[in-house]
C-alpha cells in the first residue's frame, strides 16, 4: 500500500475516533447530568454506572453499588410492604419484552426507609440482543402523599354520607312501595325518581368504600366451597328487570358444575359488575351471552354483548379510576368509571385475570378467569359491599 493511502486511512480512523469520543462524552454528560436517579446495568444485571442523583437518592456509596448485582442490592417493595419478586421487577420485564417498563414501587434506601418511586427500566439493545438496561428512578413522595390524602378524604366522606343515606333510602322505598298509604299517580312518579337517584347514590358510596378498602389492603378473603354456576344464575335473575326494560335477549351456557374453593362474595361482585355493564352499554333489543366453562387450569366467566363497544384508542384506559369512554359518556349518563377499577382490585385479591376484546359499534366481550386452585384466605378488618342491585 502506498504511503499516502496509509496516512489517509490513519487520519480517517482518527476522525472516526474523535466522533466516537464526542458521542461518548455526550452520552456521559447526559447520563451523569440526568436530574433523576439513573443506574446502568450490564446484560447480567450487574451495576456498571450510577449517576449522582441516584447516589443522593439511595444513600449508597460507589463501592456499595458498582459491580454489585442490581436486583439484590436495590430491593423494591409493593404498597403492602411486600418484597417484589425479581421476576416481577421492571428490569426483568424490560429484558423479557425488550421494551421500557415503568412501575410504581417503594425502593429500600441505605437507611432502611422505603421511598415511593417511579422506576423505568429500558433495555439497551445492540444487534437485536440486550446488552444492558438503564433504570431511571423518580422520587414519587409528593404524588404518593397526595394520593393517600385523596383516598383518606374519600373514605371519610363516604363513611359520613353512608348513615344518613341509608336512612333516606329505606324511608324513600317504604313510601314508594306504598307501605304508608297509597300514592297518587303523580306522587308515585316523583317517588320513583327519588328512589332511582338515591339507589345510584348508595351504589356510588358502596363502590367508593370498597375501593378504599381494597386500596388499603383491608379486605378479608374468605374461601368457601362455591357453586359458581349458581351465582351466575342468581345474578342473571337479579338483573332480569333491567334486561327486560331494555328488551335485551340474555342467553347463557354454564358448563361448569364443580365446587370451587373461592370467596363467593368477591366473585359475585365481579360477575354482577360485568353483566351490569353489558346491560348498560348495549342498546335496546341487543343480545348478551354469558358462558362459564373450564379452560385448561382456569374457570372462565365470559360476558359477550353486541352493544356500543369501546373505541380502540381508549381501550388501554378501561380499568383506570374514573375512566369512561367517549362514546359512552355521550349515550349513557349514569356511571362513574369506578366499577371496573374496583373489579380489577377484587380480581387481584382472588388471584384471577380479567381482560376484554371490543370493537366500537360491534360489541364487547369481557373475560374473568379464575385459577382452579384453592384460594388462600386472608384476614382483614372488612369485606366488600354489594354495589349492583336490580
Ligand atoms: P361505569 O360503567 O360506571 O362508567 P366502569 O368502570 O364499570 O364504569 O366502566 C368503565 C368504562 O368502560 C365505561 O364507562 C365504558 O366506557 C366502558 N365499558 C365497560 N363495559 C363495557 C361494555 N360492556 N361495553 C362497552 N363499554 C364498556
Amino acid at each position: 500500500m502506498p504511503m499516502k493511502d496509509f496516512s489517509k486511512i490513519i487520519s480517517e480512523l482518527q476522525a472516526g475516533n474523535e466522533e466516537l469520543e464526542l458521542a461518548r462524552a455526550k452520552a456521559d454528560a447526559l447520563f451523569l447530568g440526568i436530574g433523576e436517579g439513573a443506574i446502568f446495568t450490564d446484560e447480567k444485571g450487574m451495576i456498571s454506572r450510577v449517576n449522582q442523583a441516584a447516589f443522593d437518592m439511595l444513600g449508597y456509596t460507589q463501592e456499595e453499588l458498582l459491580g454489585k448485582w442490581y436486583p439484590k442490592t436495590i430491593e423494591v417493595y409493593d404498597e403492602k410492604g411486600e418484597l417484589i419478586r425479581i421476576i416481577d421487577r421492571p428490569i426483568t420485564k424490560a429484558f423479557l419484552t425488550g421494551k421500557a417498563v415503568t412501575m410504581q414501587v417503594f425502593i429500600k434506601l441505605k437507611n432502611g426507609k422505603l421511598l415511593p418511586a417511579s422506576v423505568t427500566s429500558s433495555p439497551v439493545i445492540m444487534d437485536g440482543k440486550p446488552i444492558g438496561a438503564i433504570q431511571i428512578f423518580r422520587d414519587f413522595t409528593k404524588e404518593y402523599e397526595i394520593d393517600k390524602m385523596k383516598s383518606e378524604f374519600i373514605s371519610i366522606a363516604s363513611h359520613q354520607l353512608r348513615t344518613p343515606l341509608t336512612s333516606i333510602m329505606t324511608n324513600a322505598h317504604l313510601l314508594a312501595d306504598g307501605y304508608v298509604g297509597r300514592l297518587t299517580d303523580e306522587q308515585q312518579i316523583f317517588m320513583n325518581n327519588i328512589t332511582f337517584s338515591v339507589d345510584r347514590m348508595h351504589e356510588l358510596i358502596s363502590t367508593l368504600l370498597n375501593i378504599t378498602r381494597i386500596e388499603a389492603g383491608k379486605v378479608a378473603i374468605n374461601p368457601k366451597e362455591t357453586d359458581l354456576k349458581r351465582i351466575v344464575q342468581e345474578i342473571n335473575n337479579e338483573l332480569q328487570p333491567q334486561i327486560e326494560a331494555k328488551k335485551l335477549t340474555l342467553t347463557s351456557a354454564l358448563n361448569y358444575d364443580e365446587p370451587v374453593m373461592t370467596d363467593p362474595v368477591l366473585i359475585r361482585e365481579v360477575f354482577a359488575n360485568l353483566l351490569s355493564n353489558a346491560i348498560k352499554y348495549t342498546p335496546q333489543g341487543g343480545k348478551i351471552r354469558v358462558t362459564l366453562k373450564k379452560d385448561k387450569e382456569e374457570i372462565v366467566y365470559r360476558v359477550k354483548d353486541n352493544g356500543y363497544g369501546i373505541p380502540e384508542e381508549q381501550q388501554d384506559h378501561i380499568f383506570t379510576k374514573f375512566f369512561r369512554a367517549e362514546n359512552i359518556v355521550q349515550t349513557e349518563s349514569v356511571g362513574t368509571g369506578l366499577g371496573l377499577y374496583m373489579v380489577q382490585g377484587i380480581v387481584e385479591n382472588i388471584g384471577g385475570r380479567i381482560w376484554f376484546e371490543s370493537k366500537e359499534g360491534m360489541g364487547s366481550t369481557f373475560y374473568f378467569a379464575l385459577p382452579n386452585t384453592e384460594l388462600r384466605g386472608k384476614a382483614g378488618s372488612t369485606t366488600i359491599e354489594t354495589t349492583i342491585r336490580s
